[in-house]
């Protein structure tokens, strides 16, 4: 347009296009770019868990439920979660980005020595704040930029943290039905402007209890799929029945996989170790021992070599790439079986047919992922992801400022169906075709404003025409402007 300027000679046809074209670039139809922050429509976010919903359980049976939000949606392949891949770190890895050694809830049991405290996912002691403080889940900070949110059981969630619970929740109860903990969720988003979630979190105990009971091998597995597919189903329908199903962004995904286990693989400490020297703090399949006053070099050598199917660490040699060491929560002694194989200090004790918790490059501990709605791209398939970059991806959602964490959006952003170009994220390529978002109202001033450009350039057209005659009007146009303004003055 520039050198049309310089040069002249342009079409007016030229103008238009110049004009408005600008005004449906993929900026415009960004649905964060003209957001204010203090009076938006936020969007909407449901983040479910099926606990133990393993990677590969929706190709054993039919999942036509998990395959319609893929063919909607996205699915991730490979997703790596954390390291111990148990239930609590996971859950607060999703929601806070941070590997376990950063967030704090380094497994289901803890001893924690600077506060002389036991946890363990049995008790009360999950109410203790002090146990989730060294990290700010999701909801909080969604909270604390003026949203609101809706936890039905995430874990974590029934706990005062930083100050806060989430503005809805339903206190823990595994005998509330999945179905009654969606109705709450439909209701929470449905609630009238101003007082609807934002961000909501649903967990269900399955298929995690029957992977544990059964083994994940048993035939019998196949029906508990099947179930969990129809309760993902019956989520899908009340959203639709709410009005909720086009304007939620949904991510179904799990904490981790489950693996085989047999009889035959136990690996028994008495056998290494006698009981008195050490504190046994976290269970099977990776074990924190805390080794009695002066006798962590003794209880380490007895065990260093003892079982080939038994990994030791001390401490500062757990391998850097699980990002599990720098907590004092961390045992001095950490024991990892093998991937089917289970520690127990003998025989004795209750033994289970399937467990997780084992390395997180494993396959078997990885969970299943897919996810749909506004935000996303339509039926494409990502290789991997890590699940702590679900965090700043769900911020960028939310599209609130996420808190320092160890995840990144640059790794999941091509799972979004717009480019992410918002101050506090980093701005990137982009090789999604932009999209038109449903609570988008750009288009719609984009377009007001390009007619009103439109008209302006025409009216500023005819005054360029009219110009161009002005040799030829010069004498005639200053005689009759003059007595017409001089009668205005007069009146
Ligand atoms: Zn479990």
């Amino acid at each position: 347009m520039l050198s049309c300027l310089i040069l002249g000679g342009c079409s007016p046809l030229f103008y238009l296009l110049a004009m408005v074209l600008p005004l449906f670039s993929s900026h415009t139809l960004n649905p964060h770019e003209h957001q204010d922050h203090t009076e938006k429509e936020r969007p909407k976010l449901l983040l479910v868990s099926f606990d133990g919903f393993r990677w590969d359980y929706i190709y054993r049976v039919p999942t036509p439920n998990f395959r319609s939000i893929m063919d909607e949606g996205v699915k991730v392949e490979f997703v790596e979660n954390i390291y111990i891949t148990k239930t609590y770190p996971n859950h607060y890895s999703m929601v806070t980005g941070l590997y376990a050694e950063t967030h704090g809830i380094v497994a289901n049991e803890m001893y924690d020595p600077a506060l002389n405290l036991s946890f363990s996912m049995e008790t009360d002691s999950v109410y203790d704040s002090r146990w989730w403080e060294q990290a700010v889940p999701l909801w909080v900070t969604v909270q604390k930029d003026g949203g609101r949110s809706g936890a039905a059981m995430w874990p974590g969630s029934d706990v005062l943290i930083h100050g806060m619970f989430p503005t809805q929740y339903l206190p823990y109860n595994a005998s509330v039905s999945f179905e009654t903990r969606v109705q709450w969720i439909i209701d929470w988003f449905s609630a009238p402007k101003g007082e609807a979630v934002d961000f909501g979190t649903l967990y269900w105990e399955e298929p995690d209890e029957s992977g544990h009971n059964l083994g994940p091998q048993s035939p019998l597995m196949d029906a508990i799929i099947a179930g969990i597919d129809e309760k993902l189903g019956f989520l899908i329908n009340e959203l639709k029945k709410a009005g909720l199903y086009e304007k939620v962004n949904l991510i179904v995904t799990s904490d981790h996989g489950m693996t085989q286990l047999s009889p035959e693989k136990i690996i028994e400490l008495d056998q290494y170790v006698d009981r008195d020297l050490y504190t046994w703090v976290d269970k099977s399949p990776v074990v924190g021992i805390l080794p009695k006053e002066g006798k962590l070099d003794e209880v380490y050598e007895l065990l260093v070599d003892a079982n080939p199917n038994m990994v030791v660490y001390r401490k500062d040699n757990i391998p850097e790439h699980f990002h599990y060491q720098h907590n004092v929560r961390i045992m001095p002694i950490l024991l990892e079986a093998k991937e089917g194989w289970t520690i127990m200090q003998n025989r004795d004790g209750p033994f289970m047919l399937g467990n997780h918790g084992y390395n997180n490059t494993l396959r078997d501990m990885q969970p299943v992922f897919v996810a749909r709605g506004p935000a996303f791209r339509q039926n494409y398939v990502k290789t991997s992801m890590r699940s702590v970059d679900l965090y700043p991806l769900m911020c960028h959602i939310l599209a609130i400022k996420p808190l320092p964490n160890n995840g990144s959006l640059l790794n999941v952003q091509d799972l979004l169906s717009w480019e992410p170009t918002t101050s506090f994220t980093t701005p990137t390529f982009s090789t999604v075709p932009p999209k038109v978002n449903r609570y988008s109202y750009a288009p719609v001033v984009g377009s007001f404003i390009g007619v009103v450009m439109v008209l302006g350039f025409l009216v500023v057209y005819v005054i360029l025409v009219t110009l161009k005659q002005r040799p030829v009007l010069k004498h005639r146009s200053w005689e009759m402007s003059q007595p017409l303004l001089q009668e205005d003055l007069h009146l």
